[in-house]
């Protein structure tokens, strides 16, 4: 294959061609790259074009073969985003060394991967494709989660840590699925494939003066659009207690029925039992088990009747009062379930475990804010069925024979 390659000088076009800022770059014979292949190593001859005036040069066989910039095929290039997106960059080293018999070393992998997630982060900003809505009924969900940050990333922020500093970066995921399978009692549940995610470390809040919404409502208005959220015969947004989840709610899709989701209502209430009770259980249990009880039958004033109780010797319980209280109206389990609407789907949590916590959050994972936005970005794209796609633009964009 490097024989044909290299045999082939059809790359050389004459001595002199035009460059990109205009002039003409001349002809400064062919150089050698050796470029991983998922066939083994090539070393590929390739015709040079140099400009004087950019002090810089390009080679047009690597324009047309996807090669610029990089020493990895596309093909190699895919792999290692695949990689990169599901396990550690070590790890996905190993990976490529086992199952492809190709040495791309990690700090090559996490490179590669990172640049292939700014691409995908750039087209999602760039390309909404609205589609309709897949259900009659559309949900979309909002969470957030922290992922571990270098301590250069958070120099003078405000964290959550005993001495104020800040450890974490909060990444704010988005979800958009429907939920027409109903289970064997009759509930409704998240129909398999239809998850899409997008994700990123972004602002929620936007203020008065703010022209733009924040960075975060502009990403879930892209989300809504491209799944028909927006253009569903009910839509429903699903989130835990957050203010700022439902400030963009009522901003960004008004008319939308508001749910907190019971999943993490009742967790809420699991956590108050053990503030309350301490963490061994016996008597926390089944005190939570009650209100559990009691929010699935739509008893919210006996919920929070227990909670006062507690209120003042209690800070969680107090705090948990104010969440219960604020939310009241997200709370109508009974109402919502006759109305045949998914409440405890668990889909947003989860979301946040599959699509951020199980590659972002893991022992001794320090990641920089463009790093870590990379990797969200290639992730989510692949979650939600979106590579191929990309792929296909990529290598089209790329020119003929980039694949
Ligand atoms: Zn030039």
């Amino acid at each position: 294959m490097e024989q044909r390659f290299n045999a082939d000088q059809s790359d050389h076009r004459g001595p002199t061609l035009s460059c990109g800022c205009g002039l003409q770059a001349r002809y400064a014979g062919r150089r050698a790259k050796t470029v991983q292949s998922a066939l083994g190593e090539l070393t590929l001859e390739r015709a040079y074009y140099h400009c004087d005036a950019c002090e810089a040069g390009f080679y047009p066989r690597d324009r047309a073969l996807g090669l610029q910039g990089s020493s990895l095929s596309p093909a190699v290039t895919r792999m290692v985003g695949r990689v990169g997106a599901m396990v550690s960059f070590v790890e996905g080293s190993a990976l490529m060394q086992e199952l492809a018999a190709v040495p791309v070393d990690p700090k090559q992998v996490e490179r590669t991967a990172e640049a292939l997630g700014r691409e995908i982060a750039e087209d999602e900003r760039r390309r909404v494709e609205p589609e309709p809505p897949a259900a009659p009924t559309m949900y979309l969900g909002m969470d957030g989660t922290g992922v571990p940050m270098r301590a250069s990333e958070l120099a003078g922020r405000a964290g959550k840590s005993p001495d104020g500093s800040a450890k974490t970066r909060e990444v704010k995921l988005c979800t958009v699925w429907t939920a027409e399978g109903r289970d064997d009692e009759g509930l409704p549940v998240r129909d398999p494939g239809s998850v899409s995610y997008s994700a990123a470390i972004e602002s929620a809040a936007s203020r008065d003066t703010d022209e733009a919404p924040s960075e975060f409502a502009q990403r879930a208005d892209r989300e809504a659009r491209r799944r028909g959220f927006d253009q569903a015969d009910r839509r429903v947004v699903l989130g835990d207690g957050a203010p700022w989840i439902w400030n963009l709610a009522d901003e960004q899709f008004p008319g939308a029925i508001q749910i907190v989701d019971l999943f993490h209502a009742k967790q809420h209430l699991s956590d108050v039992a053990k503030a309350i009770y301490g963490p061994g259980g016996d008597l926390g249990r089944p005190w939570a088990k009650q209100r559990h009880d009691e929010l699935d039958e739509g008893q919210q004033e006996a919920v929070l009747q227990a909670l006062r109780v507690h209120a003042e010797a209690h800070d969680e319980a107090r705090k948990c009062l104010d969440y219960v209280t604020r939310n009241q109206l997200r709370m109508r389990y009974p109402e919502f379930r006759a109305q045949g609407l998914c409440v405890s789907s668990g889909v947003v949590e989860a979301g946040c475990k599959v699509a951020i916590a199980t590659r972002l959050k893991r022992a001794g994972m320090r990641w920089t804010v463009s790093g870590a936005d990379a990797i969200i970005a290639l992730r989510c794209c692949q979650l939600s069925g979106r590579f191929e796609d990309f792929w296909e633009r990529r290598s089209a964009a790329a020119g003929p024979g980039a694949r």
